[in-house]
């Protein structure tokens, strides 16, 4: 028996599913999930020592390669100075005035421990400030599993969320309002009936959970504009996109400051490190100056913001942008080349070092055209790069990440494992 199947069958005793995040179950895709040993650069290996190319790179923070020399020796030389204080340090005011100079639209920053806490509080920071209580997501867009954001539609265009996790009371979607992604129309209505109303608008500037989705110009703009003659907040959840799609994250690509911004993953560089901030009168409200109350017993861990330091110091040398876009694209290209080759309906498409896998016949703009593409396409194409020992998500429904350490040769070595798959050779 192969040892993943060993420490599977092991894990399901004592963890639910076996897992410690659902996705890691391979439950879309079917089959065993890979324990993961080790991991240096673009590769990790099983536990059979099985080595793969990783394309998740532990769902985004690994952008410089895994274990990255810099990254580990920075994390080594804090863990020497003890784990946590739960009290203030240099290094908690370094980051935080190194985010903000990245990031224009930072004027103060708040650190937390999870992409979820982020969002949670900035939800929560943009309700104390409006004193409003309704807020708007998008469907196919995720922000974290607190209750008020586990939500799916109502069945109308101002009928609020239903939960969609058991136990989330009604009572906490009752506040949610969920739209469609990239309808400017509905937008637009929803805003001339109810937009005084509104605390806030949390939006994946890229959609990043429901494989990739571009926000159409109009989509972008209609946002900014709308929020902000409504007085609402316009919220960046940048958690994925964050240092992930450019130098100024998402929203400097679409030239928009945002009101707040959510960021995670990469600036954590692998450990648990998260961040809201955003406008200075709005970040005021925040306890000990403020009334909307927040706190972390963890938050600004000194081990983590070393982790992160180190991360953010290696993305701004000079190029590494340039390159990792270049490389994720010449993946996707690349995929995409095959899909017409093959006669496969296969697309892709990528911003950055993100990138989307569709097999569908062309790139989707949101939930229900990607819900609408091949899943058994996907989970067969999904399973013959696993044996080639190309890791992509275990989902057709989640993007996929390149690291810096992914030399275009790796990426053609993906590319001609890619044309197997397809080709069914
Ligand atoms: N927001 C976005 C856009 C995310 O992609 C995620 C996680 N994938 C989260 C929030 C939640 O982050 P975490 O898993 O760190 O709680």
């Amino acid at each position: 028996m192969s040892r993943n199947l060993e420490l599977f069958e092991r894990a399901k005793k004592p963890i639910p599913g076996g897992v410690n995040s659902p996705v890691r179950a391979f439950g879309s895709v079917g089959g065993t999930p890979r324990f993961v040993k080790k991991a240096n650069g673009p590769y990790f290996w099983d536990a059979d020592d099985k080595r793969y190319i990783d394309y998740v790179g532990s769902w985004g923070p690994a952008i410089v390669g895994h274990a990255h020399p810099e990254v580990i020796r920075a994390v080594q030389q804090a863990a020497e100075g003890g784990l946590s204080f739960g009290a203030p340090t240099e290094a908690e005011v370094e980051i935080a005035e190194t985010l903000c100079a990245m990031l224009p639209s930072l004027e103060q920053v708040r650190l937390v421990s999870s992409g979820t806490e982020a969002t949670m509080s900035a939800i929560r920071l943009a309700r104390g400030f409006t004193g409003r209580d309704t807020i708007v997501k998008f469907e196919g867009c995720y922000h974290g599993h607190s209750d008020s954001l586990l939500v799916k539609a109502g069945s109308g265009l101002l009928t609020f969320g239903a939960p969609s996790s058991g136990g989330v009371p009604a009572d906490f979607t009752r506040h949610t309002l969920v739209l469609e992604y990239n309808n400017v129309a509905q937008l637009e209505e929803t805003f001339a009936r109810i937009g005084d109303t509104i605390a806030c608008v949390i939006v994946e500037p890229f959609a990043g959970n429901m494989n990739l989705i571009r926000p159409s110009e109009a989509f972008v703009k209609a946002l900014r504009e709308l929020t902000h003659k409504s007085g609402t907040v316009l919220i960046y959840d940048e958690v994925m996109t964050g240092f992930r799609v450019g130098p100024r994250c998402a929203q400097g690509l679409h030239g928009v400051i945002p009101d707040l911004t959510t960021l995670g993953k990469v600036i954590g560089g692998g450990m648990p490190l998260a961040a809201f901030g955003g406008r200075r009168d709005i970040m005021e409200c925040i306890a000990p100056l403020g009334n909307v109350y927040q706190a972390g017993t963890l938050s600004g861990n000194p081990v983590a913001v070393a982790a992160g330091l180190t991360t953010l110091r290696l993305i701004r040398e000079p190029g590494f942008y340039d390159t990792l876009t270049a490389r994720t694209r010449r993946l996707t290209d690349g995929l995409a080349a095959l899909g017409r080759e093959t006669g496969v309906a296969l697309t892709a498409d990528s911003v950055g070092g993100m990138f989307g896998l569709y097999f569908t016949g062309k790139v989707p703009t949101c939930y229900a055209e990607v819900t609408n593409s091949d899943r058994e396409g996907f989970n067969r194409f999904f399973h013959a790069m696993l044996e080639e020992g190309v890791y992509f998500a275990p989902s057709a429904y989640e993007a996929g990440f390149v690291s810096i350490a992914h030399t275009d040769a790796l990426i053609d070595e993906t590319l001609a494992a890619a044309r197997r798959a397809l080709s069914g050779k």
